[in-house]
């Protein structure tokens, strides 16, 4: 069957190594390699291959047409730059199958998840009751809170058959995707200069005759295109006059939290109801991993339990936590335990150094391209994204430009949409992004 093997041992790890020693790390192509059913085929029959052919096969035809999202120079959708303390664990929790679904299970891996959530929800400002889990993403964190929110409507005396959402128009995709699959439909509220602010909350309350419909309302701190952060203070205030849920969608942005150059825009945060962060964005961790708290845990609770005959015993003990209670999952992956390690490591104190760099970089790229004759800045960046433009560029411009980047290895840049045109998008979350990386890619735009 699967006949142990040290060799096989030996090979994977010394990948791991060489990965992890790689200074920087390169870009690579993407899509760009076609022809893998040549290598492919075959592969997977009755009997299995040599490990070494296996492991070739992988880092020079597979691994290569794969753009790596930790090099300094991916500077597109949102990075990653997990920590070498958090990649070397995410290795233990997976050589450990370490898995954190209830306490009866798991209760070592389950109490460091917790103390990293707690973390996360002392520096938004959340009481101490507050809690949750982590789970894949921000997509499923969203879809969990938001499930809460529409079966927990009732309790705030909301008794509609057609329950409604409030969101922004510059709510994140995955917003819609969870109120599609919810069933819940949207209010969407007109931004004011692209934030979600209380006043036109309050309106459009006011105002819009299904207005009575509405039991949440969804804020991003740090939205994706642009890294804007919503009027968090004056939302959550009309949220709460209206006895509505207050998610808060800080996938990207809730990073910023660490750092004092933007605490202060995030003033109001304190008041979500549940709250979404991605760590395995721009707070260093690998992928999969999403923060998702909630300010009353026991609601999530109550939508959120599973029962089965078999999973019983979990909840026996009715103040043991399971993570499993608290979104859409059940098994789940550990997948807290490498940031938990990180921040153990490292202190909060190189956190927050870390997402300094990228708003200070940002601040300074925005300083770069006002200077630039060739150059419009779009806005000033809130936090670690730079929109912009070169003045008398269409789409095809930027698609070329951002192509020749790509194939030149000087950045994997690609363009966004602002306001119907066309803009260049430059997102910064890699501690070892340089400014000399940025003024070679502007410099390309001449
Ligand atoms: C990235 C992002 C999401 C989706 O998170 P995934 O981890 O990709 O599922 C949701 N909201 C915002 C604001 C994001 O930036």
């Amino acid at each position: 069957m699967f006949t142990p093997d040290d060799k096989l041992t030996e090979l994977v790890l010394d990948y791991c190594r060489q990965r992890l020693a790689l200074d920087p790390v390169p870009l690579d192509f993407g899509g760009s390699e076609d022809g893998f059913e040549v290598f492919l085929h075959g592969l997977l029959g009755p009997t299995g291959n040599d490990p070494a052919d296996v492991l070739r096969l992988f880092s020079e035809h597979l691994a290569a047409a794969v753009v790596s999202c930790d090099s300094p120079r991916f500077l597109s959708f949102i990075p990653a730059a997990p920590t070498k303390a958090a990649l070397l664990f995410d290795m233990v929790v997976s050589c450990s199958s370490l898995q954190a679904t209830s306490w009866l299970e798991a209760a070592g891996a389950v109490a460091a998840e917790n103390q990293a959530l707690r973390l996360l929800a002392d520096l938004a400002g959340l009481p101490e009751g507050a809690g949750g889990c982590f789970v894949a993403g921000g997509t499923a964190g969203n879809l969990s809170a938001l499930l809460v929110a529409r079966d927990t409507a009732r309790l705030r005396g909301h008794d509609v058959a057609r329950p409604m959402l409030a969101v922004s128009e510059e709510a994140h995709s995955s917003v819609a995707q969870a109120a599609h699959v919810i069933g819940v439909d949207l209010l969407t509220v007109p931004a004011v200069d692209h934030r979600l602010t209380g006043p036109s909350l309050a309106a459009v309350l006011r105002e819009r005759p299904d207005a009575a419909r509405v039991v949440g309302v969804v804020a991003t701190a740090g939205t994706t295109n642009a890294g804007i952060v919503d009027d968090l203070a004056g939302v959550g205030e009309v949220a709460r006059a209206h006895r509505l849920w207050f998610h808060v969608d800080a996938a990207y942005g809730g990073a910023g939290l660490f750092s004092p150059l933007v605490r202060d825009s995030y003033t109001g945060i304190e008041g979500a109801d549940s709250l979404v962060t991605d760590p395995h964005k721009w707070l260093f961790a690998p992928f999969d991993c999403a923060a998702l708290l909630y300010r009353e845990p026991r609601l999530a609770k109550s939508v959120h339990t599973q029962d089965a005959a078999y999973l019983d015993v979990i909840h026996d003990e009715k103040e043991q936590w399971n993570p499993s209670d608290y979104a859409i999952h059940l098994t789940r992956r550990a997948r807290g335990l490498p940031l938990w390690f990180s921040l153990a490591v490292h202190g909060t104190e190189a956190y927050r150094e870390a997402v300094e760099a990228a708003i200070v970089l940002a601040r300074a790229t925005a300083r770069l391209v006002e200077a630039a004759a060739h150059l419009e800045l779009v806005r000033e960046p809130d936090l670690s994204v730079v929109l912009f433009r070169r003045t008398g560029w269409e789409r095809a411009d930027y698609d070329a430009w951002s192509g020749q980047l790509l194939a030149d290895q000087t950045g994997f840049v690609l363009p966004t949409t602002w306001e119907g045109r066309p803009t260049a998008r430059l997102v910064f979350l890699h501690p070892e992004t340089t400014l000399e990386m940025v003024e070679e890619i502007l410099e390309s735009m001449r």
